[in-house]
């Protein structure tokens, strides 16, 4: 067993999921897509950037329930109380997107990377009035270029039925 402290803890809000990350995040995202809209029942969520190996369930792993709204991702919530955990892409298995409201403030030892960009700003809602805040991150309509590339190649790839889905839980 490993003595180091976690980067930092999360977990749902029933407390039955918990977890350690052994890293801090890479980068966290802001994403305004109709999905991320309706899933959270606000304006947008923020994910952690991590690899998958950094997050270890301490606990309630087994309520973890897995849903997906598109053939090329997986997001999963707790079972118990409803709360977003994490969202998965199959052409990215070795990451995961965490979200931001599960993470215990008290835990982060050391600082956090504050948001660097906001994603899906052609979808966002409006009735709200909700405005992205002037804080110097970049802005995308959808997904970044460089993402929408890989969504690209595992549409063909499907197209062409040369990749198997992973089957990601979370
Ligand atoms: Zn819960
Ligand atoms: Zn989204």
């Amino acid at each position: 067993m490993s003595t180091t402290p976690p980067a930092f803890k999360g977990s749902c809000m029933c407390k039955s999921i918990t977890y350690t990350s052994s890293t801090l995040p890479r980068n966290l995202t802001c994403c305004h897509c109709l999905t991320c809209r309706r899933i959270s029942g606000s304006d947008y969520i923020t994910f952690l950037s991590l690899p998958r190996s950094s997050i270890t369930w301490t606990s309630g792993e087994s309520s973890l329930t897995r849903t997906s709204y598109s053939d090329m991702a997986v997001r999963s919530h707790c079972a118990k109380c409803g709360s977003n955990m994490t969202m998965s892409y199959h052409f990215e298995k070795d990451d995961v997107g965490i979200a931001l409201g599960s993470v215990e403030e008290d835990s982060v030892r050391s600082n956090f990377p504050k948001v660097a960009k906001h994603i899906f700003l052609g979808e966002m809602g409006k009735l709200g009035g909700y405005q992205v805040p002037d804080d110097g991150t970049k802005r995308w309509k959808g997904h970044t270029d460089v993402f929408q590339k890989l969504v690209d190649k595992w549409e063909a790839d499907v197209r062409e039925e040369t990749v198997e889905h992973p089957h990601l839980k979370w």
